[in-house]
């Protein structure tokens, strides 16, 4: 029954509000979807997008997605080490580490699946790339 409302007593005085209201929610959607493709990593929160990070200290291995990463960056449990530019940009001598959810330091970096199931700092702490160990 409401539906054959809207339909009956829709002027034409209300349709122009209509159109302007589809408009905006189509630029939204187009902005959104843009955005999206252009800046995909900060979005998603799926399993397989998630990256693994590996503790300096107690070798606890845990996975982050972009999401959950950008979620942590804003609550303080990751930090930058390490000079940073002018502006606030990082510098490429400057390291992100992630506070560890085992030992609550801020000792992790990103890990490097190793194919024996392993997974081992990407970079070292005195700033080593990481191996896998045969
Ligand atoms: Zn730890």
């Amino acid at each position: 029954m409401s539906l054959r409302q809207v339909s009956s007593d829709g002027s034409g005085r209300l349709l122009p509000v209509k159109i302007a209201v589809v408009a905006v929610a189509l630029v939204g959607l187009t902005y959104f979807l843009f955005l999206k493709s252009a800046d995909d990593n900060a979005q998603l929160d799926t399993p397989d997008s998630a990256t693994p990070y590996v503790c300096w200290d107690d070798g606890h291995v845990f996975r982050l997605t972009p999401a959950e990463w950008e979620r942590w960056s804003k609550e303080g449990r990751v930090k930058a080490e390490g000079s940073t530019e002018a502006g606030g940009g990082l510098n490429r001598n400057a390291r992100l580490l992630v506070q560890c959810p085992k030992c609550g330091k801020f000792t992790c970096v990103r890990g490097l699946e190793c194919p024996n199931g392993k997974t081992v700092p990407f970079v070292t702490r005195d700033n080593q790339a990481g191996k896998c160990s045969e």
